[in-house]
């Protein structure tokens, strides 16, 4: 059976790259361990097992004392021996304990689990290594489930100083194949694939950024031998990753621009003219001014636009929406315009109705609630053209919504929207309509670079004149008088306020009892008639909504106290405070996006964060931010150091971000530099044609199963 295993390896090898060989054929793996592997590691060939990078090292050249250990920050290695195994306690409560004991002092080890089998591990008189985090209780430290080997078993595993741990999951280790394991496994695979692994990076570049080769790179990485190699390895893999996908976006970008058509709208006409010289009630700022300046000039340009607008929450950026949709129905086309949520949607609708009042165009509004009489109307009003501007929600891409012809899309909040999203309306017409997406939160650069790597950028970096900066307050549960009083005072002064609370589906009916409870503790200090209050969350049906919405934005009631529903886009200037209720269940992105809910008016407006006294530091940290300051760009930057960019809104189903070893929070420089290198690239030898280049060429053609398609450039 085993010969018959590398007889079909060797086929495999013969018929195509050995790297693509399932898995299973690999010595030391068969059917079973392949099972695993695929199911919970994700691991189906060689390559992948390759690419299977150990999360960290262990530094097996340094030993702590037992009496130096001063911190239960990090992790370190003891060497010594066990003395005393015990169990303490019965069944659930059960633990083992025993002495750890060098030259220097002792040291408890606890388990709490596997304890059957522990008991029966250790020899009194071995020595033996255990690897673990130090906790500190009761005076002094102990370790709770450390790792433990024989000191004899370690120097039989010759690898190095560093020694990797890999990921593996309960199932992996039932089936064998903890860390220790597919370490061997990779000793077996690294020596077989060796000569295989192609460098993919031109020479220059090697030797410009001195990277190492592929081929070191990956041995390094799996087996350094100290650890200068393995940052080396790391440096070198972290570029190569950055570079592709940077090659990768880069090119998208030409291919569109080269190769895809757009409506060319050459004119600024009637409607446009009407509306800025006879409705705009305000001068444009400076920013506005730039923006629509940049994507007039893609509108005229014959290549389709795709536009990222960036601009803090109240910069105006509805009112370019606007001027550029007018663009496309001056010159004979249909513009769409989509918000995530129905209330902005809405909103939206309304607000360009105004703005567009004897202007003489048709603008309707399309969202789930839409009735089916009027939706009939509403098809055939797109169909003929009739209709010139469609605003709504997600509603707009279904199949059953037909353009005449539609010329230029805006998608407002992208975070909400995914990129196959954005990708539906490209086929809604032959030729693509000209995209402007726009979103509020601002997106840290390294960020942009990747996620929006194939957009085109443009920033409103100005708020419009008069603004006067939020306040931010923290405030604790002893002050809710203050607050009360505060409020009153506003209310008082003819402002309304908001009154958010949080709502996660997780913990939905919780916090929704919490919120009907916040509003009848408001209606009590606020009672009817003298003050009326709105409220308003996911679970009302959309009449309701609008209803109480409405209301609010009319000035009819004073207060509204709702869930999250009101983060983005909502507009009434006259509400002059925002009261955001457990202020550290929200996110920096969420609580910035519903500050920007105040300060829209000429009042002085005021955000107060209400916590509880139990906060984590990072909660402490993003009120702290809050309060410090009101820049769009310094939050997201925060934002994206404490969570990471995998957990940033809309960067989920994006896919870009999935990186197998850099990070773009820590490698900005390396992103920095990959990305200029494959501009560079790309600008001199778009297809790759230059002998310099064909390793990389050929990698890239290997890798067709990744939909890269290099005959496309021109
Ligand atoms: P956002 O960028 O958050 O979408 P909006 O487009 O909703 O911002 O604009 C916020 C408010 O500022 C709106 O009431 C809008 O009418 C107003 N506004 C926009 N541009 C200007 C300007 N140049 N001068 C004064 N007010 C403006
Ligand atoms: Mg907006």
């Amino acid at each position: 059976m085993r010969e018959f295993f590398y007889f079909c390896q060797y086929l495999f090898s013969l018929m195509k790259n050995l790297l693509d060989t399932p898995v299973e054929f690999l010595k030391g793996v068969g059917p079973v361990k392949a099972e695993v592997l695929r199911k919970e590691c994700q691991i189906f060939t060689f390559e992948d097992l390759l690419h299977f990078f150990p999360f960290r090292y262990i530094d097996r050249s340094k030993f702590y004392q037992i009496r130096d250990i001063r911190s239960d920050e990090v992790y370190i290695q003891l060497k010594g021996r066990i003395k005393n195994l015990r169990q303490i306690g019965e069944g659930r409560s059960a633990r083992l304990v025993a002495d750890f004991v060098d030259a220097t002092g002792i040291m408890q080890l606890v388990w709490f689990k596997g304890i059957r089998w522990l008991k029966t591990m250790f020899k009194p008189d071995v020595v033996y290594i255990v690897y673990g985090k130090p906790s500190y209780f009761k005076g002094s430290y102990n370790m709770v489930h450390p790792e433990v080997d024989a000191e004899e078993e370690l120097k039989k595993i010759d690898s190095g100083v560093l020694f990797p741990v890999y990921h593996s999951t309960e199932k992996c280790k039932s089936k064998n194949l903890d860390s220790r394991n597919i370490q061997k496994l990779l000793r077996n695979l690294l020596p077989q694939v060796m000569d295989v692994i192609p460098e993919n990076l031109p020479r220059s570049l090697l030797r410009k950024y001195r990277l190492i080769s592929r081929k070191d790179a990956y041995t390094m990485i799996h087996f350094p031998s100290s650890p200068a190699a393995l940052h080396q390895a790391r440096r070198r893999l972290k570029f190569e990753e950055l570079f592709l996908i940077q090659l990768e976006l880069i090119r998208r970008r030409l291919v569109r621009r080269n190769n895809i058509k757009g409506f060319v709208f050459r004119k600024i006409g009637e409607k446009f003219n009407t509306f800025f010289y006879q409705n705009l009630p305000f001068e444009l700022t400076n920013a506005q001014k730039k923006v629509v300046k940049e994507i007039r000039a893609d509108l005229g340009s014959g290549k389709q636009m795709n536009r990222l607008l960036q601009g803090d929450v109240g910069s105006g950026k509805t009112l370019v929406a606007l001027m550029s949709m007018l663009i496309a129905v001056d010159n004979g086309y249909q513009a769409a315009m989509m918000a995530p949520t129905e209330i902005l949607a809405t909103q939206h609708y309304k607000s360009l109705l105004g703005f567009l009042e004897g202007v003489g165009l048709r603008i309707a509004l399309l969202t789930g609630s839409t009735k089916k009489s009027e939706r009939k109307e509403l098809d055939t009003a797109l169909r003929s053209g009739e209709l010139d501007i469609l605003v709504g929600t997600h509603a707009l891409i279904e199949d059953t919504v037909v353009f005449a012809n539609l010329g230029l899309v805006v998608i407002d909040e992208q975070h909400r929207f995914g990129v196959a999203q954005r990708a539906k309306f490209w086929k809604k017409n032959s030729t693509p309509p000209h995209i402007l997406v726009m979103t509020a939160t601002p997106i840290p650069r390294t960020l942009a670079m990747t996620l929006y790597g194939d957009l085109d950028i443009s920033v409103i970096d100005e708020l419009p004149p008069g603004r006067k900066p939020v306040k931010t307050i923290h405030y604790y549960e002893k002050d809710r008088l203050r607050l009360l009083g505060f409020l009153k005072r506003t209310i008082q002064a003819g402002n309304q306020v908001y009154i958010v609370y949080p709502l996660i589906e997780e913990s939905e009916k919780l916090d929704l009892v919490n919120l009907m409870e916040g509003y009848e503790a408001i209606s009590r200090y606020f009672p009817l008639p003298e003050y009326q209050i709105s409220i308003l969350h996911g679970k009302m049906d959309a009449k309701r909504k609008e209803f109480e919405m409405r209301r609010f934005v009319r000035g009819e009631t004073q207060i509204m106290v709702s869930t999250t529903v009101i983060e983005v886009g909502v507009d009434v200037p006259n509400a002059s405070v925002m009261v955001i209720e457990n202020a550290e269940r929200f996110g920096l992105s969420q609580l910035h996006q519903l500050r920007g809910r105040v300060g829209r008016g000429a009042d002085q407006s005021y955000c107060v964060l209400m916590s509880s006294y139990k906060l984590s530091n990072e909660a402490k940290l993003r009120l702290q931010t809050m309060v410090e300051t009101n820049d769009g760009f310094k939050i997201a930057e925060v934002d994206l150091r404490l969570r990471g960019p995998g957990d940033m809104q809309g960067t989920q189903q994006s896919g870009v971000l999935d990186f197998k070893i850099a990070n773009i929070i820590k490698d900005e420089k390396v992103l920095k530099y990959a990305r200029q290198e494959a501009l560079a690239l790309l600008e001199k030898d778009p297809m790759l044609e230059q002998e310099e280049n064909a390793p990389l060429r050929r990698y890239l053609i290997s890798q067709k199963s990744k939909g890269i398609d290099w005959s496309r450039i021109s």
